[in-house]
């Protein structure tokens, strides 16, 4: 296609009732004719669907097949497309919805957190080329053994990077319920600094260090095929937002911090008393791999007798599952025993200067220190430093670090 396309993408949120759902046609309409672009439109589940699925499920079985749960979870964002498509109709608007499937998104054969491997943009084209707008479920794609699959928790936004980076597009704009990516959750600290631009590789960390405002993959998918990505509010009118860029494009420098990020969604392993002997750590993270859990951060230390302790972090929606598995190893090495704890935050800051402003790292400790609050368990990279601390500490230990390194001076 010659024309240049469009992609937005509007969460449950922004497509919460009727009315909301009127306001979001008004906005494709008008971006429509105002870039006179093909426009794909990507929507999440209308406000709290997904929760609600979930819970009607918790409902009926605590143990339910990974197939069906998909199955469920899918049809949340089949209603919104269908009754965003029916407004435009109602408006005057050529448009048309698609479910994943339709719109050839064809994913791993993974239930809960499949990856995009491939999209067959072709149904998509020719609809644009009937001048329609193209409305397409996020969060869901179809696995080679046509099985109807998801993304994991806030896919949609990766379902609008992938089908934007298939399609070309000019650009893929987020719009969501907050006015652009803040130096920390606004509904957490107040007096935020909100950004204009963030570079890629912040955003990833932030994202995937538990600031939901984007889902990590369409981070990491936008950087990798270069695509201009911008978070916008979908209730301020000529909101632009914050512009995701790339590192070379941040005409001011890189900030040391740029913003803290909480994530409560973590639960912590503990396997205590197993030989300090090689080829262990193997023995328990590869069985956990199997399974598709992925691990977090890693302690291992020493007690006594040449026995050690391996403590580590997973998600907690798959804390059931590792507590299972580890359960087996220990009996397997001989541990003494396994313990678990869910009531852990991991606080996060995350800046591209990092690496050339000595006492960032000191700096947080002592801040967290100062208040009495607790390290667990400490992890560093290039562009982050991460603690795990008690979940009650969360609120407090965000916006005293937030403070500290003076964040709401940033824009
Ligand atoms: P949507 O339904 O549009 O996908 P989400 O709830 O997934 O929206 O993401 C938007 C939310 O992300 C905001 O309401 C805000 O509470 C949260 N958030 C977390 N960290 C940040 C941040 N650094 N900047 C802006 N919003 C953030
Ligand atoms: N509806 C899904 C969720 O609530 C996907 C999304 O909103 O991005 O997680
Ligand atoms: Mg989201």
């Amino acid at each position: 296609m010659n024309q240049k396309i469009l992609v937005q993408k509007f969460g449950g949120t922004s497509v919460g009732s009727p009315d909301r759902i009127r306001a979001v046609a008004d906005i494709c309409i008008e971006t429509k004719e105002k870039e006179n672009c093909g426009l794909v439109v990507i929507v999440s589940a209308m406000g709290d669907t997904t929760d609600d699925l979930i819970s009607l499920m918790d409902q009926i079985t605590d143990d339910p097949f990974d197939r069906e749960v998909d199955m469920l979870l899918s049809t949340g964002e089949q209603i919104s497309v269908a009754l965003l498509t029916m407004a435009l109709h109602k408006k005057g608007q050529k448009a048309i919805s698609f479910t994943g499937w339709q719109a050839g998104i064809k994913t791993e054969s993974i239930h809960s957190k499949a990856r995009i491997k491939d999209i067959d943009t072709s149904r998509i084209l020719e609809a644009l080329k009937e001048n329609k707008i193209v409305i397409i479920t996020g969060f869901q794609g179809i696995s080679e053994e046509k099985e109807i699959t998801t993304l994991g928790r806030g896919g949609s936004d990766t379902s609008a990077v992938a089908i934007a980076a298939a399609l070309k597009a000019e650009r893929c704009d987020i719009y969501t319920d907050v006015d652009a990516v803040h130096t920390a959750d606004p509904r957490i600290v107040k007096n935020t600094g909100k950004l204009k631009y963030i570079t890629y590789n912040e955003m990833l960390e932030l994202a995937a260090r538990g600031a939901k405002v984007l889902h990590p993959r369409s981070v990491e998918t936008a950087k990798s095929f270069n695509l201009p990505l911008r978070v916008r509010s979908s209730w301020e009118k000529n909101n632009v937002g914050t512009l995701i860029i790339k590192d070379t494009q941040m005409l001011e420098g890189k900030h040391g911090v740029t913003g803290v990020a909480i994530d409560l969604e973590q639960a912590r392993l503990s396997i205590i008393g197993v030989a300090d002997t090689p080829g262990i750590s193997y023995k328990i993270f590869s069985k956990l791999a199997e399974k598709n859990i992925s691990v977090d951060l890693i302690i291992q230390s020493i007690s006594s007798h040449n026995l050690a302790e391996v403590d580590f972090t997973v998600k907690k929606s798959d804390l059931k599952k590792a507590k299972q598995i580890l359960e087996e190893t220990a009996k397997e090495l001989n541990a003494k025993s396994i313990t678990s704890d869910d009531s852990i935050a991991k606080i996060s800051i995350v800046g591209a200067g990092m690496i050339d402003e000595a006492g960032i790292a000191a700096k947080m400790f002592e801040t967290l220190g100062k208040n009495n609050i607790n390290i667990q368990m400490i992890s560093t990279g290039e562009i982050h430093i991460s603690c795990i601390i008690n979940e009650s500490d969360a609120e407090k230990a965000i916006n005293l670090i937030h403070d500290a390194f003076e964040l709401h001076k940033l824009k």
